[in-house]
């Protein structure tokens, strides 16, 4: 049960985690890794993931009365005990259709509020609690057990062995851990974490002048697994690719993010390995993994998906629509029928190549962004970008528009009383990233700015075209 406690301290200890030296840096990444691994390589998890694998054997009939079970048992659980579902009607659910009796959850509704959806029987020192600003750039805090967190690393070490990774083998991550003080410029630019023989790398520093370096890091670990955001593993593909000659990887993990095909096209090219992507969400409610003969498979086993027309109707095979997530997983902070904001469509036609009756789903890029260039050389991906983002509560759709040259307009929708307040400490801290050479300005805007599609980016560049 500690890791509500850790992760609930990490903000405080970044700034002396920041002062400590390289060497150091490497012995507190790994004592919070060994914590981690504590939860993730349990005896529980081995048990799961064994249990995990037979369920590739399952037929569709088997899919469907798993997921009926598992709705049926999260939807009574919810409405006996998170004050929010309390009037909910109190009907049994005996076919995905009963379902559609309960009202459609949105986003704003849970973020206005976020403590009616905490479940009576997950004490606050047990909750693990996550900041998230989903495809719109508002912040929502959400909770979540240790158990879900076991759970979905099983799920992800399954993903893995359809990658044919095993567990602990060496790898290098590209998240959003701040793991090297901002103001460093010469390397090293990453940290390991030794429990799990992983290196973790900074997306903040990426830019032209530090590519070189990473460059050579990369090299030095050639042939380990890479995971990361695609816009950053995209900002690496152009360095290497620049060089001019591929640093082979032993596979690619994306996660957070939509992976367009020339960015994937271009990952793969520059290490010279397959890329399996994966979509997934900080309300921990929806999960698909992508398989190694490419199909985008629902994991049964994390949460239950409708595609909704605007009117709250299943669409047809291939149509596209709303995402619609029910979470079998979070004890803390069920979800049921929760829009997330996301689009995307059933596909359509015979069962994907691997023999998993998983039905396959294919997300719909909703989050078009630029990268921020900066005079010195710096490059930000959105993910990095976002980072700053998960502070916020009361901003209800933020983006950053590189408007002239030296200037960044961070443009938000209010949506709260704090948000002048914060709004001020983003500023401040992005004009502190940014240093001088450019002037940060805020301004608050009733809509966001959008572009064809209706995709909202979260950086805008109107400089370089
Ligand atoms: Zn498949």
């Amino acid at each position: 049960m500690l890791e509500p406690l850790i992760r609930s301290s990490l903000p405080r200890f970044q700034a002396l985690y920041d002062r400590a030296p390289s060497p150091a840096r490497d012995l507190l990444t790994s004592a919070r890794g060994w914590f981690l691994t504590r939860v993730r390589y349990g005896p529980e998890t081995s048990a799961l993931l064994e249990e995990l694998r037979i369920h590739e054997l399952w037929c569709a009939s088997d899919v469907y009365f798993y997921q009926l079970s598992a709705l049926s048992a999260v939807v009574d659980f919810a409405r006996r005990t998170v004050p929010f579902y309390a009037s909910y009607p109190d009907a049994p659910i005996r076919t995905f259709a009963d379902l559609r009796a309960l009202p459609v959850l949105s986003r704003e509704t849970l973020r206005r509020n976020t403590s009616l959806f905490l479940s009576s029987t997950v004490p606050p020192r047990s909750r693990i609690r996550a900041g998230t600003t989903g495809t719109t750039g508002a912040n929502l805090s959400v909770a979540y057990t240790e158990e879900l967190a076991r759970a979905n690393w099983a799920l992800l070490l399954r993903q893995w062995s359809w990658a044919g990774v095993s567990p602990r083998e060496p790898r290098v991550t590209f998240f959003g851990a701040r793991v090297v003080p901002q103001t460093r410029d010469v390397p090293p630019f990453w940290t390991h974490n030794f429990p799990e023989r992983q290196t973790l790398a900074s997306i903040f520093h990426l830019s032209e002048k530090t590519a070189p370096h990473y460059l050579d890091f990369l090299d030095l670990h050639s042939g380990e697994v890479l995971e990361g955001f695609p816009s950053v593993l995209s900002i690496l593909a152009d360095f290497v690719l620049a060089r001019g000659w591929p640093i082979p990887m032993r596979v690619i993990f994306t996660s957070g993010e939509p992976l367009y095909p020339e960015a994937r096209e271009k990952i793969s090219r520059a290490f010279s390995a397959r890329v399996f992507d994966s979509y997934g969400m900080t309300e921990y409610c929806g999960l698909i993994h992508q398989c190694e003969a490419g199909g985008m498979h629902l994991v049964p086993e994390f949460g239950f998906l409708e595609i909704l027309n605007d009117c709250d109707e299943p669409v047809g095979p291939g149509e596209e629509g709303h995402f619609v997530w029910t979470g079998f997983l979070n004890r803390a902070m069920p979800l049921l029928r929760y829009r997330i904001g996301d689009h995307g469509r059933w596909q359509p036609g015979p069962p994907c190549e691997c023999g998993r009756a998983f039905p396959l789903v294919v997300p719909t890029i909703t989050r078009e962004s630029d990268v921020l260039r900066c005079p010195d050389g710096r490059l930000f991906s959105p993910r990095a970008l976002n980072q700053f983002l998960k502070q916020t509560a009361s901003l209800r759709c933020c983006q950053f528009v590189h408007a002239a040259p030296g200037r960044i307009v961070i443009r938000a929708v209010p949506g709260g009383s704090r948000a002048p307040e914060e709004a001020a400490i983003l500023r401040e801290q992005l004009q502190s990233l940014l240093g001088l050479q450019f002037r940060v300005t805020f301004e608050f805007a009733a809509e966001p700015l959008t572009r064809p599609g209706g995709k909202i980016p979260l950086i805008l560049n109107q400089v370089h075209s």
